[in-house]
């Protein structure tokens, strides 16, 4: 298929029995404070510690998934990178700076791939072969993320979400996994998942779009996605399943506005039934790191 972007997509036939499960591992009160206040911080142990309590969470149900840490959190806290490798997950790049690619020049966007692959492969002694990046900021404004993606020796990216967002999103872009020829190289992109519905596809994959779903509502709409032959794709954040509530409060050096407290209020909702209900997923779907499902389709 070829579209005016001159992008080839090639669709991937993959088991949809085996999901993709992925963390978005980046300090909630760090980029909250960045957001709110202009507050630069360093990353706070309590987000590392929410992040550990995921890993037992996971060892607790078998699940490996894969962790898309951020560049703060692995200067921050080097260990936490090696238990999640050691662990047996996959450990892949968030990025530097949590700056939308669209926001960013492709040689900017190249240093902190770069720096950021380096350093995980020196943690974990594996090649980092995976991309996320934030707030899924690959859009028709920045599809040239490919091109930097494929020089660099990424092997996947998994950013699009194929939904008319008013923050992000290529509504027309394919819903599972194809193999994006660009001209130069070739590699794999994971979209998150969405449903069609009134023609139009909606947006499933995690985030608050899991926490605010009513849960048998969340599981047809996975058991769609798989019956429409692709594995599904889930994204979730540490903060979101801690059984701490978050404030912003304690972190700030600046007075904090009032919308501050209504970024607190959306993530502090139903909290309790949250963690709950992600062990009821675990427990109903299989699930595995991104790499590994990818295993047979990815370049080498
Ligand atoms: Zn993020």
């Amino acid at each position: 298929m070829t579209r005016e972007t001159g992008l080839h997509y090639q669709a991937l036939s993959l088991d949809p029995s085996v999901n993709m499960l992925s963390v978005d591992v980046e300090c909630w009160h760090y980029l909250a404070l960045r957001n709110l206040t202009g507050e630069t911080l360093q990353p706070c142990r309590a987000c590392a510690e929410m992040t550990r309590d995921l890993l037992a969470l996971f060892q607790a149900k078998r699940a490996r998934a894969t962790f898309f840490v951020l560049g703060s959190m692995v200067e921050a806290f080097p260990d936490l990178v090696r238990e999640i490798s050691a662990a047996g997950h996959e450990v892949a790049t968030h990025g530097d700076s949590h700056i939308p690619c669209f926001k960013l020049t492709p040689d900017e966007l190249r240093d902190e791939l770069k720096r950021s692959a380096d350093r995980l492969g020196e943690l974990t002694g594996d090649r980092v072969a995976g991309f996320r990046a934030p707030e899924f900021s690959v859009t028709k404004r920045s599809l040239w993320v490919f091109d930097v993606l494929s020089e660099l020796g990424f092997r996947y990216d998994s950013s699009v979400f194929p939904i008319a967002g008013r923050r992000y999103g290529i509504p027309d872009f394919p819903r599972g996994p194809v193999r994006v020829h660009d001209g130069e190289g070739s590699l794999v992109e994971v979209p998150l998942s969405t449903v069609r519905l009134r023609g139009k596809n909606r947006p499933v994959a995690g985030g608050g779009y899991f926490r605010l779903m009513p849960y048998p509502l969340f599981r047809k709409a996975f058991q769609q996605v798989n019956r429409d032959g692709y594995p599904f794709v889930f994204y979730c954040h540490p903060y979101e399943y801690s059984a701490h509530r978050l404030s912003l409060h304690p972190f700030s050096s600046r007075r904090v506005p009032f919308r501050g407290r209504l970024v607190e209020l959306k993530y502090n909702l139903f909290r309790n039934a949250m963690r709950q209900r992600l062990e009821r997923m675990l427990g109903e779907f299989r699930f595995a790191p991104i790499k590994e499902v990818l295993s047979n389709v990815l370049p080498s």
